[in-house]
């Protein structure tokens, strides 16, 4: 079965530790990257410490890290900018890698770094981390922290116009309304989770997933302990109840992967590593789903996803 993840930190790992992925000692192995059909974004993020001053550069050299890692292993992996070019990647058997950006800060104010970033091979912006930028707000900031500003909204609508996904993952709740107002484009949640079944402010409430998802965007479930379990004891039992909550709510072209592997410290039981990610669709089948819908949740969402925005 196609597997698409859509949010793993591994180019940070590997960057910040100088490890390379052959002998990478995270959640991510080369060797399970290749293991069947694959598609993953791999997150360039931009860590605070970088902000104010060298989050472009420090961006730069996490986009020369993707392309020297694809290069590195050019049987395992292939570039893919585009629907067309995850499948052509996937039939010879590679896994398509799609490069995401994680935090506005790297666009440092101009919409031509959002435009040399396509170039690069960029197509998704997560437009926040945690706290306010020149975009937007993070969750942290709350719905005092605002919403999209003036520079934000031109970023969406750049992004629109370029074929770019927009992530509202990790924005506060006034910055996600306006993109959904703003954005001609369905938009993705990378990496976020229900509310309802953990009220943790980096997940969707009821109505935000029915908005985004009647707007024909999706989320990836996020595998962090802490966005599934208020306690953190979480099993890969929770990572199926938001599937299955995000099915009941959002309908079943919603939701999708966000593992955050390699981004996370507290994993589920169960699911304490990629190479695991296969073992929900048995549990998916456990639950009772058919084989239609678990294609979807695992796959086929975000492809479609990709197929509508990205061209
Ligand atoms: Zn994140």
């Amino acid at each position: 079965m196609f597997i698409f993840d859509a949010h793993i930190d591994t180019l940070s790992r590997l960057l910040t530790r100088g490890e390379k992925l052959e002998d990478a000692q995270g959640h991510v192995k080369l060797e399970d990257l290749q293991a069947g059909a694959r598609a993953q974004f791999f997150a360039a993020f931009v860590d605070p410490q970088y902000y104010h001053g060298l989050a472009l550069h420090r961006t730069m050299e996490m986009i020369d890290l993707f392309w020297e890692t694809l290069a590195a292993y050019p049987e395992a992996l292939a570039f893919a900018g585009s629907a067309e070019e995850i499948i052509q990647a996937t039939a010879q058997g590679r896994t398509a890698c799609l490069l995401a950006i994680e935090g506005g800060e790297a666009l440092e104010g101009k919409l031509s770094m959002l435009r040399l970033f396509y170039r690069l091979g960029v197509r998704l912006l997560t437009l926040t981390w945690n706290f306010r930028n020149d975009l937007a707000a993070g969750q942290w900031e709350g719905p005092q922290g605002g919403g999209l500003s003036r520079f934000g909204r031109e970023v969406v609508e750049e992004m629109n116009s370029l074929g770019m996904l927009v992530d509202v993952s990790h924005l506060n709740e006034p910055g996600f309304w306006d993109v959904l107002e703003v954005s001609t484009d369905p938009v993705l949640a990378s990496h976020s989770n229900a509310h309802a079944l953990c009220p943790h402010p980096r997940n969707l409430t009821d109505q935000q997933i029915r908005a985004l998802a009647d707007r024909g965007g999706a989320i990836g479930v996020n595998f962090c302990a802490a966005f599934l379990e208020p306690s953190a004891q979480a099993t890969s039992e929770h990572v199926v109840e938001q599937i299955a909550y995000l099915l009941q709510v959002g309908g079943e072209d919603c939701p999708a992967l966000g593992s955050d592997f390699d981004g996370i410290s507290q994993v589920p039981e169960g699911l304490e590593t990629y190479n695991q990610i296969p073992k929900l669709i048995g549990l998916l089948e456990k639950r009772g789903f058919g084989a239609a819908v678990i294609e979807k949740v695992m796959g086929g969402n975000l492809l479609r996803l990709c197929r509508e925005v990205l061209g």
